[in-house]
């Protein structure tokens, strides 16, 4: 069977490689994320990466902390979760390069779009840490704009829960999920699945986004294949 996309951006956040304890990394889980990114790798699939922090840090969690001080720390923390996900997918064998937003080029290459292209036509999966490089932004926002950059067909957010819904399906029983959703939907309704940069940044560029359940790794490969999992937001 043939996949459905030629390229996406994934973006992955901190929480979901943190497993039960939601703090740090658990490579257990990562692993499992990893083999799904691999199967897809190895049908040719573009894949580029975008990582959150949250199993370390976040910014606008930070209390009464300098906001752009915060927002550093958690720039660096999704580096490290970049780090992270390379060193498995590489030991599972599969080409990957770190491109970061911020330099450290004793680290990681640092973002460059061409470059990035480049890397991913020759079938290397690229994982960009620290977000946008912009404090006051999160990396969903800078997943869409990576997406976007990179000519992603779709942009796939991976999350805690299995779509959509009109409210916290963790706290309300008689939560509804949505199958599909506008943009506009989303921001008119405050819908809570990503902040309104990101949306916004999404509706202007007609880039459409998968949002499913990242508990079963396994999703990332069905979605690549077209079946239908989580919701979907144009
Ligand atoms: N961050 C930032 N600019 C960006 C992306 C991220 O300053 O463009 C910082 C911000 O402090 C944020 C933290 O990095 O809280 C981790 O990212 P995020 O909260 O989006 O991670 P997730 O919740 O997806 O794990």
């Amino acid at each position: 069977m043939e996949p459905k996309y030629k390229r996406i951006l994934l973006k992955l956040s901190g929480e979901a490689l943190a497993g039960d304890k939601k703090f740090g990394l658990n490579y257990d889980v990562i692993t499992d994320i990893c083999r799904s990114i691999k199967k897809c790798a190895d049908l040719g699939v573009q894949i580029g990466i975008v990582v959150g922090g949250g199993n370390f840090w976040r910014g606008r969690e930070s209390g009464g902390m300098d906001r752009t001080r915060a927002d550093h720390m958690g720039m660096l923390a999704t580096t490290i979760n970049a780090l992270a996900i390379a060193d498995v997918l590489e030991s599972l064998g599969v080409e990957v390069r770190v491109q970061t937003a911020i330099t450290m080029q004793q680290v990681a290459e640092p973002y460059i779009r061409n470059r990035a292209i480049r890397h991913l036509e020759k079938h290397r999966v690229v994982i960009f840490g620290c977000g946008t490089g912009n404090p006051f932004f999160s990396t969903d926002t800078a997943a869409a704009l990576r997406a976007v950059e990179i000519e992603a067909e779709v942009f796939f957010k991976a999350t805690m829960v299995d779509g959509v819904y009109d409210k916290d399906p963790h706290r309300y029983p008689d939560a509804v999920k949505y199958e599909t959703l506008t943009y506009s939907e989303v921001l008119a309704k405050g819908l809570a699945v990503m902040d309104s940069t990101a949306a916004t940044l999404c509706k202007d560029n007609g880039m459409s986004m998968l949002v499913f359940n990242m508990e079963r790794p396994d999703n990332i490969y069905d979605a690549i294949m077209g079946q239908d999992v989580g919701t979907l937001i144009k």
